[in-house]
């Protein structure tokens, strides 16, 4: 894993297989509004019967819960550790989180998303 900092968040990034650690409180940092942070993070609910490979969490190493972000199809599927350590984001769901959130598409984070890991997939092609 190696660290990023995205507007002064450090945020962890595992290089092979493309996931993103955030601690507790980063992503409503990264969200910046405090309002739609609340609401993403209200829309948050358990599953209990997913198919997706459990996690371990990088901090505590207990198995993670696997968490239904919102009511949208295609479902979002994070992963939350148990104790609140904080959250796991597979390749792209990072991303995807923001884009539910309805942010600003033009907004820094955004923008920051996209040059970060957009240039890593062309490196990869
Ligand atoms: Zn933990």
């Amino acid at each position: 894993m190696i660290t990023l900092e995205l507007e002064e968040v450090e945020i962890d990034h595992c290089t092979d297989c493309g996931g993103i650690w955030l601690d507790a409180g980063e992503l409503e940092l990264l969200l910046g509004e405090p309002e739609k942070a609340k609401q993403l993070l209200d829309s948050f609910n358990i599953d209990s019967k997913s198919a997706e490979n459990v996690r371990k969490c990088p901090i505590c190493d207990k198995k993670m819960k696997k968490i239904i972000v919102g009511q949208s199809t295609p479902v979002l599927l994070i992963d939350k550790c148990p104790r609140g350590d904080g959250l796991w984001f597979d390749k792209g769901e990072l991303h995807d989180i923001f884009g539910r959130a309805k942010l600003d598409e033009d907004s820094k984070v955004q923008k920051l998303l996209s040059r970060m890991f957009g240039h890593n997939q062309e490196k990869q092609n």
